[in-house]
């Protein structure tokens, strides 16, 4: 996500990295970079212009403290920067109401409905009672697609695939959730491949008639500037309350992200980085800027893994290490759920420093298949108990999984330093026992 604005602003603050103060000079051609990133980020010529005239203004009007160098400080004042661009503090949505309704709006293929059924997912995760309801009454294979999706957060879709009234179809979700004790209603509705006048006439009228507590805009970000104008003209007709974006886990270039709320005026409330239902975020502007800084996102990281990892396989684990009972098959548990935080390139660009590092590094998400194979291949007593793995069972192993017996050695190998490591750990004394729950 954003490596290319990263690596350029990064290349704009090195410059004054070296220097002694901030004066004019150094800080008009440092800011005139950090613009032609933006722009070249798809960042809309207005709002570049008026945060890198607001950069300047602050660097010369700071004193320079003798304890940061004048990057350290530029660094400093663009991440607040972009953070006041992106509005400043995280904006949630609003579930009040009995039940609540959110309006899902947008273009077709913007991931509409992907998102419903990931903020399904993740409203249920709150103990929330939730229905989707599924008014895209243009494209059929949508209400089969949510049915799907529903299925798979176990969240109840409702739908009259018969029904040709939007309107009509909102409603009666309504209605089903009141006598089915739902307390929000997620209301997917269609989307056009271009913005056209029936389409806004129809999500006019659904939005009139259910009255939600929240409309949400779904953009796709890899979209650039369109996305930008598409926002600003659901805006008119709609006023939505917040925006989603979508694709960021692709190769975008940013500036939607960095330009919608200068533009429409609405905040950003969630990202989607992935089509896995996991692949959500609540949008921080502070945390995004510091990524697109190259600072990382470590905060979201360590969320993303508490919403995956569960407390009490945790504690089991822990308790499996203490006694030197770690198996393949904890070894295959805990891939799974790495797997289910979401794309592994993703993930590492969270990490401070390793967005500029892995840039050009592509990292498969395949990667773990070999492994998983091989530890699948294995009897339920290999797994449990691996120094019996002779060299006819590696054999049996590698042509079970389709691998080579290279790879099952070294998988083998690295697990048995990884159980040894445990040990050593364990012997060290239980009083210096590191917490080994989050990982
Ligand atoms: P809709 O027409 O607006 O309902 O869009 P869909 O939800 O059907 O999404 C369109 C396509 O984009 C599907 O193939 C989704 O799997 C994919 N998609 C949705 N969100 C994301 C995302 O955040 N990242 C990526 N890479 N793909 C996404």
């Amino acid at each position: 996500m954003f490596e290319s604005l990263s690596s350029k602003i990064d290349k704009a603050l090195k410059t004054l990295k070296g220097q002694g103060k901030i004066t004019e000079i150094n800080v008009a051609s440092t800011v005139k970079e950090i613009r032609k990133a933006l722009i070249d980020a798809d960042v809309n010529y207005k709002v570049a212009k008026s945060v890198t005239d607001s950069i300047r203004e602050k660097a010369l009007g700071r004193e320079v403290l003798i304890a940061v160098s004048p990057g350290q400080l530029l660094v400093k004042i663009v991440s607040e920067e972009l953070t006041e661009l992106m509005g400043g503090t995280k904006e949630d949505i609003n579930t009040k109401g009995d039940p609540a309704v959110i309006l899902i709006a947008g273009l077709q293929g913007s991931g509409k409905t992907t998102f419903s059924a990931k903020l399904a997912s993740f409203l249920k995760k709150q103990n929330k009672n939730v229905l989707l309801a599924a008014c895209d009454i243009y494209r059929p294979a949508a209400i089969d697609q949510l049915k799907v999706l529903g299925e798979q957060v176990g969240v109840e879709v409702y739908s009259e695939p018969e029904n040709k009234n939007a309107v009509q179809i909102a409603k009666n979700a309504i209605e089903h959730a009141k006598k089915n004790n739902k307390k929000i209603v997620i209301v997917d509705t269609a989307g056009r491949l271009a913005i056209d006048e029936q389409m806004m006439k129809e999500i006019e009228e659904v939005k009139a008639s259910v009255k939600p507590s929240e409309t949400l805009f779904v953009v796709d970000s890899m979209t650039g500037q369109d996305a930008v104008n598409t926002a600003k003209t659901f805006n008119e007709r709609l006023n939505f309350d917040g925006v989603v974006l979508t694709k960021l886990d692709g190769d975008t270039r940013g500036g939607a992200a960095l330009s919608i709320r200068a533009v429409v005026d609405k905040p950003i409330k969630f990202i989607s980085t992935g089509e896995k239902m996991e692949a959500l975020d609540l949008f921080y502007p502070d945390r995004m800027a510091q990524r697109i800084l190259g600072m990382g996102d470590v905060i979201s990281l360590v969320e993303r893994a508490q919403q995956v990892f569960d407390e009490e396989e945790a504690k089991k684990l822990n308790q499996k290490i203490r006694k030197n009972q770690f198996s393949f098959d904890d070894f295959l548990a805990q891939i799974q759920q790495i797997k289910k935080m979401g794309s592994i390139k993703d993930l590492v660009g969270m990490i401070p420093g390793m967005n500029k590092m892995m840039k050009d590094i592509d990292i498969d998400d395949n990667a773990f298949k070999p492994i998983e194979a091989i530890i699948r291949a294995m009897t339920l007593e290999e797994r449990e108990n691996p120094d019996i793995i002779n060299g006819s069972r590696r054999k049996r192993i590698a042509d079970g999984s389709g691998t080579t017996i290279q790879q099952v050695n070294n998988l083998i190998k690295q697990f048995s330093d990884m159980r040894k490591l445990m040990k050593n750990m364990n012997k060290m004394g239980k009083k210096g026992m590191p917490n080994m729950n989050a990982f």
